[in-house]
Formats: structure tokens, sequence, C-alpha cells
């Protein structure tokens, strides 16, 4: 949880141009911003941000699955359109991540979602294994987390991460909210019981994305 000064850093990066630069200069930090996505296919800078974050049913199948196969953090591009005020993700593609720079609390990828072969990015996402620290600013403050400062020099629409049962995401406006993963949560067994009883009182659970700010 190491403060990186995003803003100095950048001036610093930027000249250089060369992603091996820049990786050789975050791999002295020990959780560094990643700055491979900042070079998007859909920028956002004069979209309206996004309020919400709709994610195919593959989508969501492929997040389930990499979260459960993978002990430490994974990276995916989140490959889909802005709609309105909609991000519509179809699918997550693999970010060119080298194994040494995955581990349970940090991931960076290599390259940029685009130089790794995928147009149409609309963000990154990655995993949290631990279903812990999903936030872009430490709780009660508007201080950005390392995961807040990457957002912060990157171009695309959102960012998200990856917690297991649900999704913690941000938009342009810097505003957090929280996607489920599931788009309709199992009724729990009790609610079904009385279901069978005859009642018709039926709570699934809500889907509305939940505003952080
Ligand atoms: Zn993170």
């Amino acid at each position: 949880m190491l403060a990186v000064r995003a803003g100095t850093l950048w001036r610093v990066i930027r000249p250089l141009g060369a992603v091996v630069g820049v990786m050789s200069l975050l791999a002295l930090q020990p959780e560094p911003a990643r700055l491979a996505g900042s070079a998007p296919g859909a920028r956002a800078d004069d979209a309206p941000a996004a309020r919400v974050l709709i994610l195919s049913d593959q989508a969501r199948r492929y997040l389930a699955l990499q979260y459960r196969a993978f002990a430490t953090e994974f990276m995916g591009c989140m490959i889909g359109e802005v709609r309105g005020r909609a991000v519509v993700v179809s699918r997550i593609a693999p970010a060119d991540v080298d194994p040494v720079h995955s581990t349970p609390t940090h991931v960076v990828p290599s390259a940029s979602c685009e130089a790794a072969g995928w147009s149409g990015t609309v963000g990154m996402i990655h995993s949290h294994p631990t279903g812990e620290r999903c936030w872009y600013y430490f709780p009660g403050t508007r201080v950005p987390s390392s995961d807040g400062q990457s957002f912060r020099l990157t171009g695309y629409p959102v960012d998200a991460i990856m917690c297991g049962d649900r999704i913690v995401w941000i938009n342009r406006d810097q505003a957090e909210r929280v996607t489920p993963l599931e788009e309709r949560p199992p009724r729990p067994a009790s609610a079904a019981r009385a279901k069978q009883r005859g009642n018709q009182s039926q709570h699934g659970g809500s889907t509305d994305p939940a505003g952080g700010d």
C-alpha cells in the first residue's frame, strides 16, 4: 500500500515511451501503479461518466472461473462498448501479464490491452483473491488507493476489481460503484420454503449497482 506520487511518476515515465522502460521503473515499487493500460482504444475524455456496468453472462462466467483458479491477482481486458451512460462488457480478454508480476496483492501487465492484440477495450479488471481492499479510495477518505491512482493514469472509461461475489468499479467521475457478480442471486432457502407454503413474497436480492460516492 505504498502511495505512489502518480503525477510525478507520470512526468518521469511519459518521455520514456517504451513499456519496457515503464515496467523496469515500476518494478522498483512495492505496489506500483499500472500504466500499461494507458493507451486505450476507447477514450473516455469527452464521454459522460458511466453509471452502469453491464457484463455478459460469458464475462461473468469467465471471471468466476478465473477467480476460483488463481491464488494471485489476475488481470483482464474488458472488451465491449459504451452505450450512453452504460458500459457493456461482452467478454474478458486476458491481459498480458508476466507471472512474476502477479502476486496475492498486486498485478502489473507487461503491455497494454491494445499491444496485446485486443481492440475495443473499455477498461481493465483485476482480482483481489481474498476479496479484501476492494476500493479505489481508502474508506471514508478521498485518498486514492494504488488502484485509484492507476485508474487516473489510464484513459479507459472504467476500471474494475473482481472481489469474489461482487465487482467494485469506478468511472471517470471517480465515483465508485458495486455490481454483484450474479445477476440474480439465488433466493435464500428460507424464502424458498416460504414460497412452498404459498407465500408469494419473493426477495431475490437487489441487482442495482450501489453508488459508493
Ligand atoms: Zn487492486
